[in-house]
């Protein structure tokens, strides 16, 4: 659970451990070893409810649902989505789909079914470069399926009024965080209906990637400004108890 403002957002693991591989995320280095089923999905928002009920009282509620934690949500395709179903179904939880955002590392097999099965909740794409080398290093299916492929097929889910994609930009020092990379970053995404979240790295045990200072990251946010994409810079949370963005490991 993540507090913001007096209410909370809940984010959900899709798997145990990831086959990803991501170098920036202590999940990645685990592998994968499980999917998650769809009820092991929606145990976790119920359990977060029910510990919200008994802890925080009526008037604290879960304001969004993100799929962040534990996995990449397309790998687990049928699970995810039959998890959707339940989360938005009035027989279900009855979360407005505009309330839950599946979180992607580009895994096309799942994008490719995205438009004609997933019932109209939020992408958003962790991007993390525009360049090519870069993404690879960080995201290693970028090598298999290339950017630009992602890229179209997420131009191509229809939005509705007031709904965007979300590109997640991971900012790593002296390494993705130069004018350069917000230059390419606003040139590849002006005229989207994009909004980009900034996300400072949170460092885990035995990563050789550092954070940026404040001052790094508000400039490439103004770069970005001049593209007229809407940035925010998300607030880390967690990182004490290394449980923040790309931390979640697994115990046995
Ligand atoms: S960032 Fe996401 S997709 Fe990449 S290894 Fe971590 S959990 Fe998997």
């Amino acid at each position: 659970l993540i507090p913001f403002n007096n209410k909370y957002s809940i984010c959900l693991s899709s798997q145990v451990g990831c086959a990803m591989k991501c170098s920036f995320c202590f999940t990645g280095t685990q592998g994968l070893k499980r999917n998650l089923s769809t009820s092991e999905i929606v145990g976790q928002f119920l359990l977060a409810w029910k510990w919200l009920a008994e802890n925080r009282g009526e008037e604290k509620r879960i304001l969004n649902i993100v799929f962040m934690g534990q996995g990449e949500p397309l790998h687990n395709f049928d699970a995810v989505k039959s998890a959707c179903d339940i989360f938005l179904s009035k027989n279900g939880t009855s979360v407005g789909n505009q309330k839950i955002t599946i979180s992607t590392s580009g895994y096309l097999p799942g994008l490719k079914r995205w438009k004609d099965e997933i019932p109209g909740v939020n992408l958003a794409l962790s991007l993390h470069s525009p360049f090519a080398e870069k993404r690879n290093e960080l995201i290693p299916i970028n090598k298999k399926f290339k950017l630009e492929e992602v890229l179209s097929y997420i131009d191509d889910i229809p939005l509705s009024k007031k709904q965007f994609i979300t590109y997640e930009y991971l900012l790593i020092k002296d390494f993705n965080d130069s004018e350069v990379d917000a230059r390419k970053t606003g040139e590849l995404l002006k005229g989207k209906e994009a909004y980009i979240n900034l996300i400072p790295f949170n460092p885990f045990p035995g990563t050789e990637y550092q954070r940026p200072t404040d001052l790094v990251v508000n400039n490439f946010k103004d770069i970005l400004s001049e593209y007229k994409i809407p940035t925010l810079i998300r607030m880390t949370k967690g990182d004490d108890v290394l449980a923040a963005c790309g931390q979640l490991n697994s115990k046995d």
